[in-house]
């Protein structure tokens, strides 16, 4: 049976639909997806709009109780929703699951935020007038969010903006349709006004452009590439829409002389093939100290080669397919790339036959490269990294630091010098130390610099920046 849209708080057929694939293994149909039509986001927008303004005047419990609620069972449900997050995006289970709770603990840190909405006041220069700051919902969100992370990503943009008492219209990436209709079927059983939030599943280019083109839309909240955010931006600057984005990345991790050994290889495996490498925050360069190379590599090689790839609901295997047919093609391109730009391909990065018809791919580590090679440039998202050695902490610094991008960097080093310079000197958003370049916390800022975000920051409180509208109001209370 295909799953539908829910548009203006009613679940829709659309004006055609697409089928859903497993990408461990092409004869799963995961099922059959809506694809919403114009005038159904028009009406679900003119409908968010009124929903909006009741939601915004609910009691602060009401609405914390909608989002524990949600939070909740995201986590009750994160072992069955997780295999269905896993079975359409090809992540391993663990990390499926693992995705689904951390969603659900968006819900409930944003519940609790209800309650912690505080202004300021202050004395007016004027005399006998007082001044009261307090942050108003921006009305209705449009949310348009990526296949890599389906439940997390839009759970760190939708529990926000309903916190903050905006409605939401979400397109999710039509790759991953069946995560998105669990996680709207959750929301929409809730307390909350009819048609407060929507899921619009369609093509980016066609119901994804439409939504960023509405003058109906006040904020869009956007992750994916940079050729698409810009074209958003763009759109979005018509009708002055506000706008945040966040577009990946091409993320290094310094490994130096002193570091311990087997810790960083860890890290280094964990940070390039987790997620099968999609990820914005995947190690995609290992910028390596001379001194620590050879052993280094030795075992990177090593790690990579033993990895166990799979079907991502089979016990014990580490990385899973990539997403699509398109993605591995231009996984496989980016590995004839490196070659032919005279990096030495160490392991993997080939095509592999298994069981189950799938997208596989072995994952892979270039040797030899040097910084301005397009696959030490360009985000890839693919389960391969790159290799680049230096011979001193300043030369690792100015590599790190020699990107377009700047969402993620790390540092392995047991040299507490070596790390303080590092952390303050890394032109990136988020910087860790003997930590992998993945993995992020949900109550403090995410984001990055240059062509890795555009707007205020994600989650934790600042969050509130981007879901929200300051209004400062003066108030004189006349003579007693
Ligand atoms: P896209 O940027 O194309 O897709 C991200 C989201 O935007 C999806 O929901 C997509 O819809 C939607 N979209 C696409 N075009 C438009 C548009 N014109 N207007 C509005 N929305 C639109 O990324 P891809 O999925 O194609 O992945 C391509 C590359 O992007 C990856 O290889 C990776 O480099 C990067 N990427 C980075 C991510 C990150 O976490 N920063 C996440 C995903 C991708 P739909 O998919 O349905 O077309």
């Amino acid at each position: 049976m295909t799953k539908l849209n829910l548009i203006a708080g009613e679940w829709l057929a659309g004006e055609s639909e697409i089928e859903n694939r497993n990408p461990s293994d092409l004869t799963d149909l995961v099922g059959m997806f809506a694809q919403a039509s114009g005038d159904q986001l028009e009406a679900t927008l003119d409908q968010a709009r009124v929903a909006q303004a009741e939601w915004a005047a609910y009691g602060l419990e009401r609405k914390q109780a909608v989002l524990n609620a949600i939070g909740n069972e995201l986590m009750a449900r994160a072992e069955e929703l997780g295999t269905l997050l896993s079975r359409e995006e090809g992540k391993p289970l663990a990390e499926g699951k693992g995705e689904v709770y951390r969603a659900g603990q968006f819900f409930t840190y944003y519940a609790a935020e209800c309650l912690r909405q505080i202004g300021e006041n202050a004395d007016s220069v004027r005399p006998d007038i007082e001044v009261d700051v307090r942050r108003e919902a921006v009305g209705v969100v449009a949310i348009i969010s990526p296949w890599n992370f389906p439940t997390a990503t839009a759970s760190w943009k939708i529990a926000p903006a309903l916190c903050y008492g905006n409605a939401v219209v979400w397109k999710p990436a039509n790759i991953t349709p069946a995560s998105a209709v669990a996680l709207t079927e959750i929301i929409e059983r809730q307390d909350i006004p009819k048609g407060l939030f929507s899921l619009v599943m369609g093509s980016g280019r066609s119901i994804g452009q439409r939504l960023v083109e509405s003058p109906k839309v006040n904020a869009i909240s956007f992750t994916g590439s940079v050729p698409v955010g810009k074209g958003i931006a763009a759109a979005a600057i018509q009708n002055l829409t506000k706008v945040q984005m966040e577009m990946g990345s091409k993320n290094a991790l310094a490994v130096m002389d002193d570091a311990d050994l087997d810790l960083a290889v860890s890290l280094a495996l964990g940070g390039a093939f987790g997620g099968t490498g999609q990820k914005c925050t995947a190690s995609s360069r290992l910028v390596v100290h001379a001194g620590i190379h050879d052993a280094f590599v030795e075992k990177l090689v090593a790690g990579a080669q033993a990895m166990k790839v799979g079907h991502a609901l089979e016990e014990g295997v580490q990385m899973g397919p990539v997403v699509s047919q398109q993605q591995l093609g231009e996984n496989l391109a980016y590995v004839d790339l490196g070659k032919s730009e005279g990096a030495e391909l160490a392991c993997g990065g080939q095509r592999l036959e298994m069981p189950h018809d799938g997208f596989y791919m072995s994952p892979g580590v270039f040797l030899n490269t040097n910084n301005d090679m397009r696959i030490n440039r360009e985000e890839m998202f693919a389960p391969l990294t790159s290799v680049i050695k230096v011979g001193s902490y300043d030369e690792a610094l100015s590599v790190v630091n020699d990107t377009n991008f700047g969402l993620t960097s790390g540092i392995v080093t047991k040299s507490l010098a070596r790390a303080t310079h590092f952390r303050r000197n890394a032109r990136t958003g988020v910087v860790t130390v003997n930590l992998p370049t993945a993995g992020t916390d949900y109550h403090v800022p995410f984001g990055g610099r240059g062509d890795s975000s555009y707007g205020p920051r994600e989650q934790g409180k600042a969050a509130a920046e981007f879901y929200t509208t300051v209004k400062t109001a003066y108030i004189s209370a006349g003579p007693v």
